[in-house]
């Protein structure tokens, strides 16, 4: 499969105003299991930047501003049979950048790409807008009602993890609302978004309705797009921390923002739940696609009188993971993103050690005795024993990871699960009905599952409280952000 990589050993271009250019400055695309270059990236500059704003607002009142809605949305139908017409080269590209297994970027990653375009395609269709009749003094009363416009040029910028799920997630509702974009994805995962311009171009996207830059953050294409007077809008999943850095540059261009941030999500675990059923799910939970999905569980709180025994059977789970060549279909988790990122993620897993956790399980890298030791790897990694204010308790990791801590009463548990600067997830395990919907009702999260995990009806809202995210997305909530309600006022 690696060697169908689209673009391998050559360059990957930036797409602005209908074209493909590279520039001066080239980046390398490593593939983090055994460390090899992919490729390279031409990283936007400032004035490719400016090119790629200015062809997205000119785009917005020529073709594609006069299009009505059901014409682009036939285009953004045909935008996901392409994809899925370059399936393998999107599955490929995908695996070579992250790393990820093969039944995760064939089943969860391409497949949903595809479809993200598809849903917000028909969803729009079915977007409502509000009507009242008002009273007037005259008794003749008035007519208002509201009529959606696009918000105008969005910056999309996308994380790693994910990264064509995600990208698209925020592209395809800002195309179906009208919008023009400029997409900015991770500089770890550059490959799909290249190919979806190619995509773009093979279906016959209107010139600058759809732009690439490929980059950085600071002082590169991130920055460039967050500040860029010609930007009305920035759509961005990553670090709570980067969040905090766009929303200070957008704050001059008085910008609209959509923010889905960091989690450090827990997993509470009473007595009475399905105990095999809590296993599985909480095995899924904290190590699908490494650790690195920002719904992954990376606190669990289990009820004291099963603690040991849903300890020892974790930790059975977590060492039947077969963790390698992400290639062959029998592996279940693949590196981390990079060097980089596995170096933050052992240095969680010393200081745990120095604040006096117990290693339940792994801790460290794993040995192969092949290329794979060249590979950005870590154990799937179980601790207890440390206090609720210690690091790795406190601070998402996003990891193959997660602590376990005992519980007695329910009070405690809520208390336990709130007690974080994030709230994006949380689940909980039980088999009492008005227990479940106590607790889920508490928990200080945008989404919280019982008896599940990861289940998403994609109508429905998604977003994060505190540190975890600024809006909703998901369905008409994400229509709703790539909107403009005009209010137009009649006098009848
Ligand atoms: P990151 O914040 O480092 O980078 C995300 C994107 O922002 C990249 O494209 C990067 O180049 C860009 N960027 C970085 N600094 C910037 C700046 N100053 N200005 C403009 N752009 C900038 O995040 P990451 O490491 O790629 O992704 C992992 C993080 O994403 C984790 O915290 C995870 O929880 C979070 N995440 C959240 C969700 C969610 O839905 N809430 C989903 C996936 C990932």
């Amino acid at each position: 499969m690696y060697e169908k990589v689209p673009h391998a050993g050559g360059v990957l271009k930036n797409y602005v105003a209908g074209e493909f250019i590279a520039g001066e400055n080239l980046f390398a695309n490593i593939n983090p299991v055994d460390g090899s270059v992919i490729n390279r990236v031409a990283e936007a500059d400032g004035v490719t930047v400016d090119v790629a704003v200015k062809a997205a607002r000119q785009a917005l009142t020529g073709e594609w501003g006069r299009m009505t809605q059901s014409e682009r949305c036939k285009l953004l139908h045909k935008v996901a049979d392409a994809i899925e017409a370059r399936f393998d080269e999107f599955v490929a590209a995908e695996m070579a950048d992250t790393g990820k297994s093969f039944f995760q970027a064939r089943n969860i990653d391409i497949p949903r790409g595809a479809a993200n375009f598809r849903i917000f395609a028909d969803l729009v269709t079915s977007q409502s807008s509000e009507c009242f009749q008002t009273p007037t003094d005259d008794g003749r009363g008035a007519l208002n009602y509201a009529v959606n416009k696009p918000l105008g040029v969005v910056a999309v910028i996308a994380p790693w993890n994910l990264p064509l799920l995600l990208l698209t997630w925020k592209l395809a509702p800002a195309l179906a609302a009208g919008n023009t974009v400029i997409a900015k994805p991770s500089e770890e995962t550059p490959a799909t978004a290249t190919l979806l311009a190619e995509v773009m171009h093979e279906v016959g996207m209107p010139t600058g309705v759809f732009n690439l830059v490929h980059g950085f953050g600071p002082n590169s294409a991130g920055e460039f797009l967050t500040t860029h007077p010609g930007v009305d809008a920035v759509t961005f999943t990553g670090e709570s921390k980067t969040g905090s850095a766009i929303m200070r540059a957008a704050a001059d261009g008085v910008k609209a923002l959509s923010f889905e941030l960091g989690g450090k999500n827990a997993g509470i675990i009473f007595d009475d739940c399905d105990f095999e059923e809590a296993v599985n799910g909480s095995v899924r939970s904290v190590f699908t696609n490494g650790g690195q999905v920002c719904l992954c569980t990376e606190r669990l709180y289990v009820q004291r009188s099963i603690f040991d025994r849903f300890v020892a059977a974790l930790k059975i789970r977590a060492e039947a993971i077969n963790i390698g060549w992400p290639l062959d279909e029998s592996t279940d988790m693949g590196p981390v993103i990079s060097h980089k990122h596995r170096d933050k993620v052992i240095s969680y897993f010393e200081s745990a050690k120095a604040e006096g956790a117990t290693v339940v399980t792994g801790g460290g890298i794993p040995e192969f005795g092949d290329d794979r030791d060249k590979g950005a790897f870590v154990q799937p990694t179980i601790f207890t024993g440390l206090p609720e204010d210690a690091r790795i308790v406190k601070e998402e990791v996003f990891g193959p990871v997660c602590h376990i801590a005992p519980f007695d009463t329910e009070e405690e548990a809520v208390a336990m699960a709130n007690n974080s600067n994030y709230g994006l997830a949380a689940t909980v395990w039980t088999t009492n009905l008005q227990r479940a919907h106590r607790v889920a009702q508490q928990m200080e999260v945008g989404v919280a599952w019982v008896n599940t995990w990861y289940l998403r009806d994609l109508r429905t809202p998604f977003g994060g409280v505190k540190l975890s995210g600024v809006g909703r997305e998901g369905g008409v909530h994400s229509l709703n952000f790539y909107s403009e309600p005009t209010n137009i006022c009649i006098k009848l």
